[in-house]
């Protein structure tokens, strides 16, 4: 195998990392399968800490009935994330009305624990924040990539009578791709995350399929006036769901 420095080393990474950021980018509409194609595991629970390197990954989820109070702060800018209960068990018949632990039964760390002490780390450093990928339920089976958030910042907090742990979660300017080796490296990417509520107000209108073309595959959350060009990310007036072909042509057209 030649040194990293050649030159043919540099060009297949290159190619590489135009594939990653053709197959994923912030404001694609992806099936529950595809997602964890993407991850390369059977996504099952919501927390995944270091799920594929040193890249944790979270499922949330703002709809009316979801599990647990996620929220979108300071123009989609700021995600508070809600830990997870513990599990469901003769002692603990309803997790909902007992306080979130951060220890497995065995002693071990859990989920919310293993977030807790990265993100209490980065808060006596302030270096090298966790790097976590969002992924959010739009529909039964669709899921929505939100972008890579760095993990800045924890608290515990009363919310009916017991103690749930919140996760602040901040978007980062870059969107994540991978080398041949898994290394991380980023690309300059301005984005904005595209509030819940606006996103399903756009999955209403234009009925889960590209407005140019009617297709249900590939499906991405467009700008229609571009974020680095002023256009807003909170109104359902300035986003419109395409799919990547349709995406592919207005970037070049704007380009
Ligand atoms: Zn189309």
């Amino acid at each position: 195998m030649p040194p990293k420095s050649s030159g043919w080393w540099g060009k297949r990474r290159q190619t590489k990392q135009v594939w990653f950021w053709i197959m994923i980018n912030p404001g694609d509409v992806i099936s529950y399968i595809e997602m964890c194609s993407e991850e390369g595991v059977n996504l099952q629970r919501g927390m995944n800490y270091h799920l594929r390197g040193d890249i944790s990954v979270i499922l949330m989820s703002l709809r009316p009935n979801a599990p647990y109070a996620d929220k979108v702060e300071e123009d989609g800018k700021i995600l508070i994330y809600e830990g997870h209960d513990a599990p469901k068990t003769q002692d603990t018949p309803i997790p909902k009305i007992v306080d979130q632990l951060i220890y497995n039964p065995g002693g071990s760390l859990n989920q919310n624990g293993l977030f807790y002490k990265t993100a209490e780390r980065y808060k006596r450093s302030k270096q090298n924040p966790e790097l976590v990928k969002v992924y959010e339920k739009l529909h039964r089976g669709i899921w929505v990539y939100n972008g890579v958030f760095k993990l800045i910042d924890t608290w515990k907090e009363e919310s009916n009578d017991r103690k749930v742990f919140k996760f602040k979660l901040e978007l980062t300017e870059n969107t994540l791709i991978y080398d041949d080796n898994h290394q991380k490296e980023s690309v300059l990417e301005h984005n904005r995350l595209i509030p819940p509520q606006v996103k399903l107000e756009v999955w209403k209108r234009d009925k889960g399929k590209c407005v140019k073309c009617g297709s249900t595959n590939n499906l991405h959350f467009d700008h229609i006036i571009p974020f680095s060009k002023g256009g807003s990310s909170l109104v359902a007036d300035n986003i419109q769901l395409l799919c990547a072909r349709h995406n592919i042509s207005k970037g070049d057209r704007i380009e």
